[in-house]
């Protein structure tokens, strides 16, 4: 009969932190098919250490077992068994001693949360429930603990070195409610979230970074509000102040977005559209926004409808991606380009695009700013796009903080592993 020592099941277990204090037994899952349960301590160094700040404290009583789901042995769910210890803490007072292996109020352990993150990162919600055989609704919670703990590893060096960073305002709640994200540039990557929006909670942004850490800041990018303006002279005057390429370009995709809307609603009033049958127009949204080089074979076809259905919209489209164009190019090509581009999108009479040619005009300068800035880039629209599409998938967490903890996850530039990788 074969036997296995604890330090090899410890070891094929991924267990560093625990003591394996018996053998391996098998019950039944009320869920259906099978667990394995392995009762474990932690080592006597990590014994009676308060929940609250890790210091030791005086042993109080003794709770039940519990069980903390580990990461899967062949097909089965794994759990590990312990009856931690309540102490007493000069501080803090009577807490549930905190275990080597998990994070507080969590019933999975480090490894399985990790994994759960990971996989959060790469794949859709409902596939991570289904692989790792958890609740949908537990997945958030665990990204937000993993991603606090991931940038709570790195302390007050997250915000080192920051030097043209961009802050925006973004609907999570389809309309709203909203919330304030500040990237890094330079890294192409999320540094802070917060709920709401405006001066107040850009200056808490400001108020986390010491004086230095503000003073490294040299270009500061956004749309055109005024509050941006304001916050960025109080906290970094030294900084410069520029237009965001991607909230440019957005102007023109706003005003777009109403030429289709606008031309549905002609299309469903004259009959071309049947209530109930395909709407070329209204199906070309996605088409029509994102960026040409994107398009799928299905919205290329999408588009080629729209150019032989409707000509106002077809034109519409055409200045927005006219306009993104001229925004890669160099200064000295892109200045001509844009007043060309200003007059035509004036003289063109399409509601949204003749006050925008104006507004172009008006801002030309800025523009040629942003441009010889370099912050107008395919890279930095890169970045926004992967945010604005993390939040929309996250729109199912009920929670804003595990929204932030996904955000942070995959955009924020954190160093999640999985378990056992190098
Ligand atoms: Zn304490």
């Amino acid at each position: 009969m074969p036997t296995i020592s604890a330090g090899a099941l410890k070891r094929m277990l991924h267990l560093p932190m625990n003591v394996v204090t018996g053998m391996p037994r098998i019950e039944k899952d009320p869920r259906g098919g099978e667990v394995v349960i392995v009762p474990v301590r932690p080592y006597a160094r990590d014994t009676r250490r308060c929940a609250e700040c890790g210091g030791r404290g005086r042993p109080y009583d003794r709770l039940p077992t519990r069980r903390w789901r580990h990461l899967d042995v062949g097909c089965a769910k794994l759990l590990l068994e312990y009856a931690p210890p309540r102490v007493d803490c000069a501080e803090h007072g009577v807490t549930v001693a905190m275990v080597p292996w998990a994070r507080r109020r969590s019933a999975y352990t480090r490894d399985f949360e990790r994994q759960t993150a990971w996989l959060s990162v790469h794949a859709p919600r409902s596939a991570v429930s289904q692989l790792m055989r958890i609740d949908w609704k537990s997945v958030g919670p665990v990204c937000r603990r993993v991603a606090d703990d991931l940038r709570a590893e790195q302390g007050a060096g997250l915000f080192d070195h920051l030097r043209s960073i961009g802050v925006d305002e973004t609907s999570y709640k389809r309309g709203y409610k909203y919330m304030t994200v500040v990237v890094d540039h330079d890294r192409g990557r999320v540094v802070w979230m917060h709920q709401g929006h405006g001066e107040k909670v850009f200056d808490l942004f400001f108020q986390t970074l010491t004086p230095e850490q503000r003073e490294s800041i040299r270009v500061i990018t956004g749309d055109g509000a005024r509050w941006i303006d304001e916050c960025a002279f109080r906290w970094c005057p030294t900084a410069e102040r520029i237009l965001d390429g991607f909230h440019i370009v957005s102007w023109a995709t706003d005003a777009l977005d109403k030429v289709r809307t606008a031309a549905w609603r002609r299309a469903r009033k004259t009959g071309t559209a049947r209530k109930g049958a395909k709407d070329p127009i209204k199906g070309a949204r996605w088409a029509l926004l994102k960026n040409e080089a994107d398009l799928t074979a299905g919205q290329k076809a999408q588009l080629e409808c729209v150019a032989n259905t409707d000509e106002t919209l077809w034109q519409a489209y055409k200045l927005k991606e006219r306009l993104r164009m001229i925004l890669r190019q160099t200064p000295e090509t892109a200045a001509p380009l844009l007043r060309q581009w200003a007059a035509d999108a004036f003289l063109s009479g399409i509601p949204g695009f003749t006050p925008l040619g104006e507004k172009i005009a008006r801002r030309h300068f800025d523009i040629l700013r942003t441009i010889r800035s370099g912050l107008s880039n395919a890279r930095l629209e890169a970045v926004n796009n992967r945010i604005k599409t993390t939040i929309k998938i996250g729109y199912g967490y009920r929670n804003l903080d595990n929204l932030i903890g996904l955000v942070m996850l995959k955009c924020g530039g954190l160093n999640l592993k999985l378990p056992g990788h190098q």
